[in-house]
């Protein structure tokens, strides 16, 4: 007994010898992916047009994402006044949109979950002219953290910012046909362990084998680089070609990055699962994340609408349009294989 406790005592401290000897150079091996990374990211693109057409309802967008971020709707905190204040607005804005509803009771899919406030999704649907091609979903959560410690943390960015996009495209689409149906849903407490998206697949609402793409916004109105990051080209990267073009005739900085594992990127943040896309990605359903990187502001009662820059947001939302025109145009059966 004594004899074993002493050998597994030196192997004990052989192994921590061993990994404060190679600790140093696994942290230059990732100082230097997280440099080559950045290259990468710094090589693509930036701006090369500020002039364009706009395409989306600008007005009636910026109203939607000022309502959602208003002090009234105070953060959107599932179980709080201002989530109610949310849902409210959603039901009155998908049925303003004509979208075919698609919940379970409606537009709505409601849900509980163990020892949090119930949930409430919103799901609508345009059906494209194509009857045999699989879907498109468009996601964006509207809850936010709400009121702590009786201050608001409005969540303007985050993700007033994304629903409100998803309303402009749904109006965008309607006068517009996609070839591939097109299901538009807000989703409810991501901010509290993704429940809202996980419940679209938990309640049978969406069918993976039925999807072509998920294409999922979350914060898209701030970025002082004028940045916006593309997530899912590394796990797709038949989305890299279809996506570049966007990238030489750019109102922003398309990047693509922040969806490589730490052993290829280094420590460059990975955003694969950051958001309701990731819960898509489990279910086996292909994804694109659009959103920019954090900011000061983020999680903070600072993420106000004052705060967000609506030039850049107008420019940001008529990319993804663009970027969904063109996904509908391509052969998404391609999106499955995967990346080695
Ligand atoms: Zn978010």
């Amino acid at each position: 007994m004594a004899l074993w406790f002493r050998r597994v005592g030196q192997l004990l401290a052989v192994g921590v010898v061993l990994a404060a000897t190679l600790w140093p150079f696994y942290q230059v091996g990732q100082q230097q992916l997280t440099r080559a990374e950045q290259a990468r990211i710094d090589a693509q693109p930036g701006v090369s047009r500020t002039r364009y057409q706009p395409r989306l309802d600008q007005l009636q967008q910026t109203a939607d994402f000022s309502t959602l971020a208003s002090s009234e709707m105070a953060g959107r905190r599932p179980g709080q006044p201002g989530s109610e204040l949310a849902r409210q607005f959603l039901q009155r804005r998908f049925t303003e949109l004509g979208l075919i509803p698609a919940g379970t009771d409606g537009f709505t899919q409601r849900y509980q979950t163990d020892g949090q406030s119930d949930g409430v999704n919103f799901v609508g649907k345009i059906n494209g002219t194509d009857p045999q091609l699989p879907a498109i979903v468009l996601t964006a959560h509207y809850d936010h953290v709400g009121v702590h410690h009786n201050r608001v943390y409005p969540g303007a960015d985050d993700n007033a910012s994304g629903v409100a996009a998803i309303l402009a495209l749904a109006a965008y689409f309607q006068t517009h046909p996609p070839r591939h149906s097109l299901i538009f849903a807000a989703v409810d407490h991501e901010e509290q362990g993704m429940h809202g998206s996980k419940q679209l697949f938990a309640g049978k609402l969406l069918d993976p084998q039925q999807l072509a793409l998920n294409v999922n916004l979350d914060m898209l109105s701030r970025d002082t680089k004028a940045q916006l990051f593309a997530v899912g080209t590394y796990q797709h990267p038949a989305l890299l070609p279809l996506l570049q073009s966007l990238q030489q005739d750019s109102l922003v900085a398309l990047k693509f990055g922040h969806d490589r594992p730490a052993a290829v990127a280094g420590r460059v943040q990975d955003w694969s699962d950051a958001s309701d896309h990731g819960i898509f990605a489990k279910e086996g359903v292909p994804f694109v994340y659009f959103g920019v990187p954090d900011h000061p502001d983020y999680h903070q009662p600072t993420d106000t609408f004052e705060r967000v820059d609506l030039e850049f947001y107008h420019k940001v939302s008529d990319t993804i349009l663009s970027a969904l025109l063109l996904l509908d145009q391509a052969d998404m059966s391609t999106l499955r294989q995967k990346n080695n």
